[in-house]
């Protein structure tokens, strides 16, 4: 069986799809109309479904009993003024579609309604999960996995898998891997404090600027001399805010930054060496006050799962075209999900010629042929899954 020849015979829809959710985009938890296209469509499938999972979440189950595949798309856009001249282009003023999670929610109502058409689809379920806010965190500190999981989106669910659309790797190319692929990545903010006055006269005062020196020495040492060389591991200060005048001193000094690892342990390491590299104004008679944002946890990919992505994806785009990339330092809220069940992502190239045009930026695009692919690879996983998880409980 190779669904690349469904999902073809419903490109026009995929892409009519994409384009409608790419003119209408919808920042994470405001994702209304969205879902409400997402729920009518999979009605009109003949698929059941659950709406406000999730504060603007959105479940549809096909099938019944064991075993149970969840495949999940993020449906929210970004705060960026699109640049792109299309006739599709966004017509929210200062929201867009710039990371292709129109795409991803175009492909899974592609893949429920071929799974649905499918005659000879094998037992158990099939769960599609379209997930809200993937992008940002709630004023709890949740984004959209997080709530879908809180209302027990992923349970009695065997494996979950989903896709990333990468703008910038050719269109026909799909990276899966093994293990970690993606950063934890969280968030800090500090504040140096010493004792501002007049910059003729510094030993009067505690120069919050020289301070600073001395940590950022210390900061950008964690990486290479606390962490273990094999572990990946970055931490970058991102502002630095302080002063007003050349000749005064002022109080303190405010910076904030990155702090990101792929492991559990080396992110709890992280967290207690930048403490440390604080700490240090502290015997020069400075003090600080250090907070961390926990972001999301790595993305693990589970090898058996990912296995079957590999699989399928060898019979839609080719073995020679199934590569593997390795992981990024980037982060993905998927990472909630896989950590609460086994669960692979895969990326699949939709790269538009040579062009670069990077996830994030005012001119991101993609390159709708790879449309059909991942929704292809993603309901050829899930049949795979439902048969490689029958025999077991
Ligand atoms: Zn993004
Ligand atoms: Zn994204």
């Amino acid at each position: 069986m190779n669904l690349l020849e469904h999902t073809q015979r419903i490109e026009e829809q995929l892409i009519a799809w994409r384009r409608d959710l790419h003119q209408h985009p919808e920042l994470g938890f405001e994702e209304v109309r969205t879902a409400t296209l997402v729920a009518d469509t999979l009605r009109s499938f003949g698929i059941a479904v659950q709406t406000q999972v999730g504060k603007t979440g959105v479940i549809g189950t096909l099938g019944a009993g064991h075993p149970v595949i969840g495949i999940r798309a993020d449906m929210d856009a970004l705060p960026i003024q699109e640049a792109n001249d299309v006739p599709y282009a966004s017509a929210a003023p200062g929201v867009m579609h710039a990371c292709g999670h129109d795409a991803h929610t175009a492909m899974l109502l592609g893949v429920a309604r071929v799974l649905s058409e499918l005659p000879d689809r094998p037992p158990g379920t099939v769960r599609f999960l379209f997930q809200p806010c993937e992008e940002k965190q709630d004023a709890d500190g949740l984004s959209g996995a997080s709530r879908m999981i809180s209302d027990h989106a992923l349970a009695g669910v065997d494996a979950v898998i989903a896709l990333h659309i990468a703008s910038e790797a050719p269109t026909g190319i799909v990276i899966i891997d093994d293990g970690p692929i993606h950063a934890a990545a969280d968030a800090f903010e500090a504040v140096i404090t010493g004792k501002g006055g007049h910059g003729a006269y510094p030993h009067q005062g505690l120069d919050p600027i020289y301070l600073l020196g001395l940590v950022i020495q210390a900061i950008y040492g964690i990486r290479s001399r606390r962490i273990d060389p094999t572990q990946p591991a970055v931490i970058s200060i991102g502002s630095i805010h302080t002063g007003t005048a050349s000749n005064v001193i002022p109080d303190e000094v405010r910076l904030n930054g990155t702090i990101r690892s792929l492991s559990d342990d080396i992110r709890a390491q992280l967290h207690t060496e930048l403490e440390h590299a604080f700490a240090i104004v502290r015997p020069l008679g400075g003090d600080y006050q250090l907070t961390i944002q926990r972001g999301y946890p790595p993305l693990h990919n589970d090898a058996t799962i990912a296995g079957a992505i590999r699989a399928a994806s060898g019979e839609i785009v080719g073995a020679e075209r199934t590569i593997r990339y390795g992981f990024s330092m980037g982060a993905e809220d998927f990472a909630y999900m896989t950590r609460t069940v086994p669960g692979a992502m895969c990326f699949v190239g939709a790269q538009i010629g040579s062009d670069m045009r990077p996830h994030h930026s005012p001119i991101f695009n993609i390159d709708e042929n790879a449309l059909k692919i991942g929704a292809a690879v993603l309901a050829q996983s899930a049949v795979r899954l439902l048969t490689q998880l029958a025999g077991q409980s």
